[in-house]
């Protein structure tokens, strides 16, 4: 069957692709209209629920979670809720601690598990619902992500951000009166997540090349269509005209379906969330307060794009040459004390994942490079198909988001570092570790730096 991608043909859907694996969501509801809180009483008792858990923090309690309390109480259902405090500045980690709250304050008798927010206190109902094998509901305060209707919850443990496997919300309310009165900050951030789709698509394909990794076109065109949508709700995202906010939220729950079907977070991310991912670690040590998650993940973006619009351009690599460095590259040595280095109280993790995915194996690196010299027009053609950085910065400045590192407070010191080891963090391929297999990541990464 080949799904036409509107959110109401994929919901609670589940069929045989012709990428030859079966996708399916839980996902099965949303109700995305003004005044959609109203019709929470009437979804918990669609369902059975009698005795809900609410998580929200101070902030979604103020913008939301007072008025969902109003509400249960008036239609006389009984819950328990746990109000996180919200950092004076950026965004709440969604790391252990939180977590630990989260886990101490739940009653065992709940029968269902509500997040009211968009991206922290999401993860973190997600997760527990799927730990403890409650169903999970969404009250959605923001579109600043596309994490809201996926299946996985990042969540920082040690240090660093790990993708834990959870499930998709049942179903998601979002009042657009409420959605639509989200800082502009926030609706940027939800468009700087889709944006780095146009990274992610890439080096998903081109991962696809070098390594024949498993690849589907409908999750692809699923994702293109949460592109196109977010896309033209961006142009006239400042006016929050009820339309636009519909429209981006639901790019961002078609990328989370997309999600959803792939069973992991390969079409969504790629080197530019990895770049996030490694900016935020920097933030955590150095105690600076978060920045959005979308946020990062434009900028990422637009530093990435800008990667494959210079391989699109660059001479044939000397391949020959390539091979007889083989076995000096990388010197692991240096690499282990450089990855200590740079990722400080993270390293033990990532050094462990190197321990089992091995990505710098002499023998690893002579097949990628025989590929890659194989596909190279392929490879060169699929940089070109990119869009152009300008364009994406173009696109996130209109909304007064930030476009480089410096603006948010990440210095040429991390975002060096960002470009040499944020492929450490995952055994994903990305445009950063074909650049790094052509010895071409350093060069590159100077001219980003200056
Ligand atoms: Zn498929
Ligand atoms: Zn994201």
């Amino acid at each position: 069957m080949e799904p036409q991608f509107t959110i109401d043909n994929l919901l609670g859907t589940s069929f045989a692709c012709d990428c030859g694996r079966e996708h399916s969501t839980c996902f099965s509801k949303m109700i995305l209209e003004a005044g959609a809180l109203q019709k929470l009483p009437s979804l918990l008792g669609e369902y059975g629920y009698q005795y809900p858990y609410l998580i929200c923090d101070t902030n979604t309690y103020r913008v939301c979670g007072q008025q969902v309390c109003g509400i249960l109480d008036a239609a006389k259902i009984h819950y328990e809720m746990i109000i996180l405090q919200s950092p004076l500045e950026g965004d709440l980690p969604a790391d252990e601690e939180a977590f630990g709250r989260v886990c101490m304050a739940f009653p065992k008798e709940c029968d269902v598990v509500i997040s009211i927010g968009a991206g922290t206190i999401n993860d973190l109902g997600r997760y527990l619902s799927y730990i403890t094998g409650r169903e999970f509901l969404l009250v959605l305060t923001a579109p600043s992500m596309d994490g809201c209707v996926s299946g996985v919850a990042p969540l920082i443990q040690n240090h660093l951000k790990i993708t834990f496997p959870a499930h998709a919300p049942l179903a998601l309310i979002g009042d657009l009166k409420i959605l639509s009165e989200a800082p502009m900050k926030m609706l940027s951030a939800g468009v700087g997540d889709i944006l780095g789709k146009y990274n992610c698509l890439t080096d998903w394909k081109l991962s696809a090349i070098v390594n024949q990794e498993y690849y589907c076109s409908t999750i692809e065109g699923i994702m293109r269509s949460a592109i196109d949508k977010t896309m033209e709700a961006a142009k006239h995202l400042k006016e929050r005209r009820a339309e636009d906010i519909r429209t981006l939220t639901e790019g961002l729950v078609l990328s989370g379906i997309a999600m959803d079907f792939a069973g992991n977070s390969r079409p969504a991310s790629g080197a530019e969330h990895h770049l996030s991912h490694f900016f935020e670690m920097q933030f955590l040590f150095d105690g600076i307060p978060a920045v959005l998650h979308g946020t990062k993940v434009g900028i990422g973006t637009v530093i990435t794009l800008g990667f494959y619009n210079q391989l699109a351009n660059i001479e044939r690599p000397d391949f020959d040459k390539l091979r007889k460095q083989i076995t000096e590259r990388p010197d692991m040595d240096a690499w282990t004390a450089e990855i200590k280095r740079a990722y400080r109280e993270g390293a033990p993790m990532v050094l462990e994942l190197e321990e089992k995915a091995r990505k710098n194996d002499p023998e690893k690196l002579r097949q990628r490079l025989r590929q890659i010299e194989v596909h190279w027009d392929e490879i060169q053609a699929l940089a070109a198909s990119a869009p152009k950085a300008e364009e994406i910065a173009g696109i996130l400045k209109s909304l007064d988001a930030p476009i480089t590192p410096e603006e948010v407070g990440v210095c040429r010191e991390y975002v060096a570092d960002g470009i040499l080891y944020a492929k450490e963090l995952r055994d994903r391929y990305t445009v950063l570790q074909l650049l790094w297999d052509i010895d071409m990541l350093a060069q590159m990464k100077e001219s980003v730096v200056k």
